[in-house]
């Protein structure tokens, strides 16, 4: 058995982040499921599927999982700070796995906080703290807490980008890497190059804009020179998804990589496509950006 400590679950937040590249990265369920200390096993997810995970000989929760049920993500209410739900049982009670974490609000222990965008898929977005609950709307207030410092206590603006920052890194930018990869296979939608490695998760409008927001009808897998040719405007990419190259550059004779990635684009449409129609590129979004396209043309 592993003991219940504030080591323990310090040295497994580090092993989590070393696992995830600081949580840049997915963690998959069997990684988890998986996960050793010291030659034993301990689950850092709930086995049967719960959102909640407590081991056994444990007093407190050791983590919890946000799992993503709409077309939109968490529910943050300021920076690093979400609402988190009670596990409720069929009968519309509230479940006895909610003691550990209740006792974790106690007593002031930090619990490690994973959400999961797709299936088998986990973001581990840091270690936060149970700092209010409210019986009435059944909710618990989370919040980051690294050190002595909970997301809550943050008052200026540059404590509060701070932990907007560590969210954007942990969680908003590999979500939305995550739910774009799955939608194209993991391939570039122009030349269906198939390396992860090589792939962006491209916005059609960019996160500042008012229709950028995170979700997969805005977004595109490209390569690395596809991505930057599309934000550059040397690309278009119109409503019906076919092809468009500015002009200057299909005037360039300068060799085999200029004419493969783009001179021979014009008259061809995206090559991958993801299957759910609702996942793929929004028309409206596509036209915005194509009419600054040929602007530049
Ligand atoms: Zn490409």
């Amino acid at each position: 058995m592993v003991e219940d400590s504030r080591t323990i679950r310090a040295r497994i937040f580090r092993d989590v982040m070393e696992a995830s590249e600081d949580g840049t990265q997915p963690l998959h369920r069997d990684w988890l499921l998986d996960y050793t200390i010291d030659g034993v096993r301990l689950p850092l997810i709930d086995p049967q599927g719960r959102g909640i995970r407590n081991p056994g000989e444990w007093r407190h929760t050791l983590s919890i999982t946000t799992v993503e049920n709409g077309r939109y993500p968490d529910r943050q209410v300021q920076p690093g700070v979400w609402q988190y739900p009670y596990c409720v049982n069929k009968h519309g009670k509230i479940d006895s796995s909610n003691n550990k974490l209740f006792a974790a609000h106690r007593d002031g222990v930090p619990v490690l906080y994973l959400y999961k965008p797709m299936p088998y898929t986990y973001l581990p977005v840091g270690m936060v703290a149970a700092v209010t609950r409210d019986d009435s709307s059944r909710e618990f207030t989370i919040a980051l807490a690294e050190g002595e410092v909970r997301a809550t206590d943050l008052v200026s603006p540059i404590e509060r980008e701070w932990a907007q920052t560590m969210v954007e890194r942990r969680l908003h930018q590999p979500r939305f890497r995550a739910i774009v990869m799955a939608a194209y296979e993991s391939r570039c939608a122009i030349c269906a190059l198939p390396e992860a490695a090589l792939l962006d998760a491209a916005h059609i409008r960019g996160d500042k804009d008012p229709n950028g927001q995170p979700v997969v009808e805005n977004g595109l897998a490209l390569c690395s020179i596809h991505h930057r040719a599309y934000d550059g405007k040397q690309l278009g990419i119109d409503e019906d998804l076919r092809l468009h190259v500015r002009r200057d550059i299909l005037e360039i004779a300068d060799g085999p990589v200029w004419e493969h990635a783009l001179q021979r684009l014009p008259g061809r449409s995206l090559t991958i496509v993801p299957r759910a129609r609702r996942d793929r590129p929004d028309p409206y979004r596509l036209g915005l950006t194509f009419k600054e396209f040929l602007a530049t043309t």
